[in-house]
């Protein structure tokens, strides 16, 4: 189990056409002194011939000839392949067992191997590569290639191969069976099948036939609840076998319901279909749906209350459907995920034998190792204790950005380190998710690179597999690659803060204006090494897409104020960087930049050259308040001003943020959550005076939404009525949000004071737990406030008052924030299926008073 030593028993005599920094290598690893028992080629000329067993399995003959054709283009001479039926005078090597190695009198435990294992072993003059038959020889080949003769295969069209004219060899004496018997990504330039089996990676997905030894095959891939027991075949008549949600049963995003012997029935005969009509298939995964919503009904609940984990249910569902095929198919696995709300493994029941369970990894913190970050705490105790539970433990992992697939992800340090940390706690596969939809994904073809050769070998050297890889494909260029790559490595780190999840935005910390200010400094120094080389030029400007991105992520969109308007700046550059990302991203083929729908490149160009219009600002003023809107920000109170108190009111966006002025003051949604509908459309003026306004717009869901904003004649008070309307011929369902974000002090000297039916004012302090930016608590029932609720400055005694009518409330959320600091009172109408024609409203106001200092 020696694997790694690249070299370390290596003689070979150099001839030409080896590039500088391998001879170098060369030179370090000959100087070492080992006599050279085997000269397998001397000036151009071989007397080896290959031998392999009559009845080779055929990954052993595509091995045996991979082995003559890579030799002839290393030294020149094209051995002889024989089988052992034939007597063979000269010296010979041995491509898998065979009589001939029978004859040499060789101990070789093939059992022991497995089905990828071998051995290389010198048994002078002879060479014997013996494996598995189903990949272990073929494996055994290319090893024997890459770490004695130094070839490499990077990529599918950038390889690495040694011109030697004579190869001498060392005593060897190697065994080496991987500890991962799934090893699989998923980047459409890890699909050639000669790539992946050179680089031994064996996941489903390229397409690997029989001589190349085929690959783990899996049916359906993943989340497969719905394709098990169709909700548009079954719901109709049984809605008792999906998802009871807030006491409701779910067609739409559902589960199954796990407990209902039905369900278990009926997915055993599902499972058996599935088997019968894939027989060649080795896995097949039962696995909850990629969304939430799992079954609350009694049954359901008491079995994951009683495992202290969602994962309860399921273990047991895919248990009972592993035990009723487990005799008629012995050699088969059903797969199942231990993902987002199931993660937590289960107290009591144990996952069968047949059983792969497949740990994900999607929370976590990945600028560190997953070891090593406080961020990681929850993961590495799931990890630990699924691995005293689970005999056959996979992982899902993530490698790359998905909501910014084309940004810089700085995690080419971590990857080493996590795939050693979970092969220490048991896993045995491994898939490591990438940019499987689109191709230019950010160093895709490195990052496939080290995550191959660490999946196969996790001794493997990150700095090695980084610095052959940027020569062998940047040419001239690698140099200032490999400083850029250290800059954004070093960021994070050196800052052990500075977490990366997989949806970091590109205002990323680690992507500060320093760090793209000297990564923009070093790609045109490699794009100027390279200038007359096109096809390394594209590949470096190919590299450098993501920091183009970054910088139009952040430049964009950029407005300033001037007078009663929004004016867009710098929108130039920002155009003529647009077109020279849209120019190598559509001749590398990039088809996304980020995971989701709106990530289609066309949908994203459109998004960011969107012309920057001015923007009004609508003002109401009386004596004493100034308030600002802006229409063609979702109507939304940008600022409200008051000229006793001399301070703002409302939180202001701070003109850096890249939504700056759409987002901050006062703003709406139309179904309950977060920036639903409401809060970015431009509103129609239907009328305006000094003080009173009143805005409209037809919403994408098809609401109608209608705000009415009015300062009282001469006192601090604004009253705001707003009303959704179903204008459409179907019934919506619809929740009117009122979003409001005061900073009236720092959130240190600010307090909540809440108004109970009893008449009674009680205080909030609005404290925060370390390490923790935002809190919030939902109101619901009695805990709403009895109309009344306010937002006080202790330091001063002065207060904004929201008053409100409580039937039309249906619950209140309060959320504080100290990164900006803010505290928002926000009021949600009943959630209701609107027909047409139909309306709910919400009224309410604001009243600036000073309530004594507190
Ligand atoms: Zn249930
Ligand atoms: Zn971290």
């Amino acid at each position: 189990m020696n694997m790694g030593r690249c070299f370390t028993a290596l003689i070979i005599v150099l001839s030409l056409g080896v590039t500088n920094m391998m001879a170098k290598s060369l030179r370090e690893h000959s100087s070492k002194g080992k006599h050279p028992v085997l000269i397998l080629a001397r000036d151009g000329r071989s007397d080896y011939t290959i031998v392999i067993s009559n009845d080779a399995s055929p990954t052993e003959r595509h091995a045996a000839n991979e082995l003559r054709n890579f030799l002839e283009q290393i030294c020149g001479a094209r051995l002889p392949i024989v089988t052992d039926e034939q007597s063979v005078s000269g010296p010979m090597i041995c491509v898998g067992w065979s009589r001939a190695v029978q004859r040499l009198d060789v101990n070789v435990d093939l059992a022991s191997l497995g089905k990828e294992g071998f051995i290389i072993k010198t048994v002078p003059p002879h060479l014997i590569i013996v494996g598995g038959r189903l990949r272990g020889t073929m494996y055994g080949c290319y090893t024997f290639l890459e770490d004695y003769l130094g070839c490499r295969w990077f990529t599918p069209d950038c390889t690495r191969i040694p011109k030697l004219r004579t190869i001498k060899l060392p005593s060897i004496n190697r065994r080496y069976v991987p500890p991962l018997e799934y090893r699989a990504t998923d980047y459409p330039n890890s699909r050639d099948p000669d790539w992946a089996v050179r680089n031994k990676v064996n996941g489903h997905l390229p397409p690997i036939d029989e001589q190349r030894g085929g690959h783990v095959t899996y049916y359906p891939f993943v989340h497969t609840f719905n394709a098990l027991i169709p909700p548009q075949e079954f719901f109709e008549d049984h809605p008792e076998y999906f998802s009871l949600v807030r006491g409701e049963r779910l067609r739409d995003r559902t589960q199954l319901c796990l407990t209902n012997p039905e369900v278990i029935q009926l997915g055993i005969e599902r499972l058996r279909e599935w088997i019968r009509s894939h027989p060649d298939v080795m896995i097949f995964s039962v696995s909850q749906n990629d969304w939430h919503n799992y079954c609350e009904c009694t049954r359901c609940s008491a079995l994951a209350e009683y495992e202290g984990s969602q994962s309860g249910p399921i273990i047991h569902y895919v248990n009972a459907l592993a035990d009723a095929i487990r005799d008629e198919y012995p050699d088969k696995a059903i797969d199942t995920l231990a993902y987002t709300y199931s993660r937590k493994p289960p107290k009591h029941v144990r996952p069968r034998p047949n059983v792969i369970v497949r740990l994900c990894s999607i929370e976590c913190c990945f600028s560190h190792p997953l070891e090593s970050c406080p961020v990681n705490a929850s993961f590495v105790r799931d990890i630990k204790g699924w691995s005293k539970v689970c005999n056959r433990l996979y992982i899902w992992d993530y490698v790359i950005n998905y909501a910014h697939s084309i940004m810089p992800h700085p995690n080419l340090y971590v990857l080493k380190p996590n795939i050693n940390f979970f092969i220490r706690h048991g896993v045995k596969g491994i898939y490591e998710e990438a940019n499987y939809f689109s191709k230019g994904g950010e160093f895709a073809e490195l990052r496939t690179w080290i995550m191959a050769k660490v999946l196969w070998d996790p001794s493997y050297d990150t700095d090695k597999a980084i610095d052959e890889f940027l020569e062998a494909y940047y040419e001239e260029a690698a140099k200032p690659i490999r400083r850029y790559i250290n800059l954004i490595h070093k960021v994070v780190r050196e800052n052990s803060n500075l977490h990366m999840h997989i949806w970091s935005p590109p205002t990323s910390g680690y992507l500060s204006p320093r760090i793209i200010k000297q990564a923009v400094k070093l790609f045109d120094e490699a794009e100027r090494l390279v200038r007359h080389k096109p096809k390394i030029l594209h590949r470096v400007q190919v590299a450098r897409l993501p920091i183009m991105y970054v910088q139009i992520m952040r430049a964009s969109p950029k407005y300033r104020r001037v007078g009663d308007k929004f004016v867009p700046m710098g929108y130039e550059q920002l155009k003529q960087l647009t077109d020279q990302f849209e120019r190598i991203a559509r001749k590398e083929g990039v088809a996304r930049v980020r995971e989701a729908r709106s990530g289609v490149l066309n949908q994203w160009l459109a998004q960011v050259r969107k012309p920057m219009k001015e923007l009004h600002i609508l003002t109401l003023r009386n004596g004493r308040l100034i308030v600002e809107i802006i229409p063609e920000r979702g109507g939304r109170i940008y600022r409200i001003y008051d000229r006793v108190w001399r301070r703002q009111i409302l939180r202001v966006a701070s003109p850096n943020d890249p939504l700056y002025p759409g987002t901050g003051g006062y703003e709406e949604y139309s179904e309950g959550e977060y920036r639903t509908p409401g809060w970015e459309e431009t509103f129609a003026v239907e009328k305006h005076t000094e003080r009173a306004v009143t805005l409209s717009a037809k919403l994408r869901n098809g609401l109608q939404l209608q705000r009415h904003i009015e300062v009282h004649p001469e006192r601090p008070i604004i009253h705001i009525r707003s009303t959704l309307m179903n204008v459409t011929d179907r019934t919506i369902s619809a929740c009117l949000r009122v979003h409001a974000e005061f900073r009236l002090a720092p959130i240190q000297r600010t307090i909540v004071k809440l108004l109970r039916h009893s008449g009674r004012w009680v205080t909030k302090k609005l404290t925060f737990r370390r390490d923790e930016t935002e809190r919030q608590i939902f109101l619901r029932e009695d805990d709403i406030p009895a109309g009344s609720w306010m937002v006080v400055d202790t330091k001063t005694g002065l207060a904004v008052v929201n008053d409100f009518s409580t039937s039309q409330v249906g619950q209140c959320l309060l959320n504080w924030c100290r990164k900006p600091h803010r505290v928002n009172l926000e009021l949600y109408s009943p959630q209701v299926q609107l027909k047409p024609g139909q309306k709910i409203s919400i009224d309410h106001s604001y009243t600036l008073m000073r309530v004594g200092k507190l």
